[in-house]
């Protein structure tokens, strides 16, 4: 492949680093490099080679760190930092008594703003690709679209009035359902395959619980009617298990594979209540699992059956869900929470999920889950210049002995020096290019004050937390 000569062309050689491909080998290079043109990597190799290779392209030296492909962060909702600091620690239903109220209760530009500090933490950690499932994607999505973020965006329909499940009530109504899908349509219409692809949207039902059979097929035709991908929440809580139950007598994934909402093109978060004839049926249809085990376990040890699930051989992608965009977070629990007692039996020896199947499900399995590998999740000529930076020289990473484990282990956002989406550097040298970081913060603050008063005056029963007083 040849660099592209145009005079706006923006060619680079990363030379020196060690670059962890992520590729079909998990190779790792010492003394490696890439080489990007435009928004594509165009060859990695080592740096000798592609020095004499590219001669006359500008050069990056990234000796002392290491060049990785950028998170794919696979299941998160930005906007919810609004509750960040109050819900982890409280007992009680969290999704209905607060996420959902909240939600509607929060005016567009408080989801901007909400959601702009999601980018900022995300880059900040080193996460290319955000997929954001949420309500009134259409009036906030531009917001981050702006900071240059990978994204793929989808509101989460639902036909059940979500605001009186809280109340114990399940109520479905078209009407409700019908104000979902014509902002799906909008959204579609506006984001869908813009900013020369970075910008995709996938079709989301929110939960088996919350989507009649009628909303399940109008989904279904929007997704083909688009071709789209497509995502749900599955089996996340006793209370859509029990109303799934009640309602059609079958399972959160016998519901969704009686309405045809199961296949390889679909992501499910969660499976906490997946029984083993679910996970067969789930691996059977080629489901993907959007695993999110530091949200998951803030309020106890998340009890998913990740290692049933992992021998089932479905593709876990990882993601943060609420509260925190930071990755390396979902690294690190992703790999100590649910170790011991699995049954798969890897090369090597040691213990299930090994640092490279938790690494592998932040990157390339997340690439796989939404149909775009032959772009994304590794380091490879070819693929879009989606890519990390780290700081190597950093006290909590060093001594190097075992570098994937190491980053799954140890590694925080403070090492990420750098990170390049389509190949413009989002961040370089510690520096966010795309954002202006105080504005940002002080905006999502004052949002969020903003969004919890309201809160309190329309519910009537939820409190404002005494911090924000
Ligand atoms: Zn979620």
């Amino acid at each position: 492949m040849n660099m592209n000569d145009g005079d706006d062309a923006n060619n680079l050689l990363i030379t020196g680093a060690t670059v962890l491909t992520g590729n079909d080998n998990r190779e790792i290079i010492e003394g490696g490099a890439v080489a990007i043109s435009g928004d594509r990597i165009v060859a990695v190799g080592t740096s000798d080679d592609l020095r004499r290779q590219f001669p006359d392209v500008e050069t990056l030296d990234a000796t002392g760190k290491a060049v990785m492909p950028g998170f794919m962060n696979s299941h998160t909702h930005a906007v919810l930092l609004v509750l960040r600091g109050t819900v982890e620690d409280m007992s009680g239903d969290a999704i209905f008594g607060y996420m959902t109220p909240i939600s509607f209760a929060m005016t567009d530009d408080e989801r901007r703003a909400l959601a702009r500090l999601g980018c900022l933490e995300a880059i900040r950690s080193g996460t290319t690709t955000l997929v954001e499932p949420f309500r009134f994607i259409t009036g906030y999505a531009q917001g981050m679209v702006e900071t240059g973020m990978r994204l793929w965006l989808s509101e989460n329909g639902a036909d059940a009035l979500t605001l009186k499940i809280r109340h114990g009530i399940y109520e479905y109504d078209r009407a409700f359902g019908q104000e979902f899908l014509d902002r799906i349509t909008a959204m579609v219409e506006q984001f869908h395959n813009t900013e020369d692809g970075r910008v995709q949207c996938q079709m989301a039902a929110h939960a088996p619980d919350v989507c009649s059979p009628w909303m399940l097929g109008q989904l279904n035709e929007l997704a083909q009617k688009y071709d789209l991908t497509r995502t749900v929440h599955l089996a996340q809580s006793p209370g859509e298990v029990k109303q799934v139950r009640a309602a059609y007598d079958r399972t959160p994934a016998e519901y969704l594979l009686d309405n045809d909402w199961l296949g390889p093109d679909v992501v499910a978060a969660h499976w906490t209540y997946c029984t083993d004839a679910d996970i067969d049926l789930l691996a059977e249809h080629g489901v993907h699992m959007a695993h999110c085990p530091a949200n998951s376990s803030r309020r106890g040890p998340h009890k998913v059956r990740v290692g049933r699930i992992q021998d089932a051989g479905v593709n876990i992608v990882l993601g943060t869900d609420n509260m925190t965009e930071d990755m390396f977070q979902a690294l690190k629990i992703g790999s100590i929470i649910h170790r011991g007692g699995l049954g798969g039996q890897h090369e090597g020896g040691g213990v299930d999920p090994t640092p490279q199947m938790t690494f592998d499900a932040a990157t390339r399995n997340g690439a796989k889950a939404l149909g775009a590998e032959a772009d994304l999740g590794s380091l490879e000529a070819g693929k879009k210049a989606d890519l990390t930076i780290l700081d190597l020289n950093q006290a909590h990473l060093r001594p190097i002995i075992n570098l994937v484990s190491s980053i799954v282990h140890y590694a925080n956002p403070s090492a990420v020096q750098s990170v390049m989406i389509d190949g413009r550097f989002v961040m370089r040298d510690g520096k966010v290019l795309t954002m202006d970081e105080d504005a940002v913060i002080a905006e999502a603050q004052e949002a969020t004050v903003a969004a919890w008063h309201r809160l309190a005056e329309t519910s009537g029963d939820i409190e404002i937390p005494p911090g924000l007083k």
